[in-house]
């Protein structure tokens, strides 16, 4: 296989939001499970109209799935400026005493080579990537 080196001056390739809206034509990348953490699938999956739509029937889909979408950056509500401020606040709030535990490993991910939270904070993010829910409406109303 050959590679394929980027060419001088050219634009960064765009990055992928990993915490994306459950939109049709956005990615599943990853499943919340009993122990209140992201597992990643192995195959991620492309989603459309009634696979979101009966998905919904259980409650938002955010709040229980993540999807990975091309990150847009000053067109959404989270930017900075210059960087995506999502992961920045898991970040700051892991660092306080009493944040929860990160994963151990870098969790398994298929979106990592574009990924916007590891472009910007490395590993790091990965590892707490695995406690970021979407849509926390319907965590936070148990
Ligand atoms: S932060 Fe890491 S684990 Fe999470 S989606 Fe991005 S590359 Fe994957």
């Amino acid at each position: 296989m050959t590679a394929v080196a980027a060419q001088p001056g050219a634009p960064p390739a765009p990055r992928t939001c990993p915490s994306a809206p459950a939109e049709a034509g956005a990615t599943l990348i990853g499943m919340l499970g009993p122990d209140g953490r992201i597992h990643n699938l192995r195959t991620p999956l492309e989603v459309d109209a009634d696979f979101l739509a009966a998905a919904a029937t259980q409650g938002p889909p955010e709040a229980r799935m993540r999807f990975a979408g091309r990150c847009v950056e000053g067109q959404c509500g989270q930017w900075t400026g210059h960087s995506c401020g999502v992961i920045e606040r898991v970040l700051d709030r892991l660092a306080s005493a009493d944040g929860p535990q990160v994963a151990a490993e870098l969790p398994p991910c298929t979106i990592r080579a574009n990924c916007r939270w590891f472009s910007q904070s490395g590993g790091t993010a990965c590892r707490a990537c695995v406690l970021v829910v979407t849509d926390t409406r319907t965590l936070a109303a148990e």
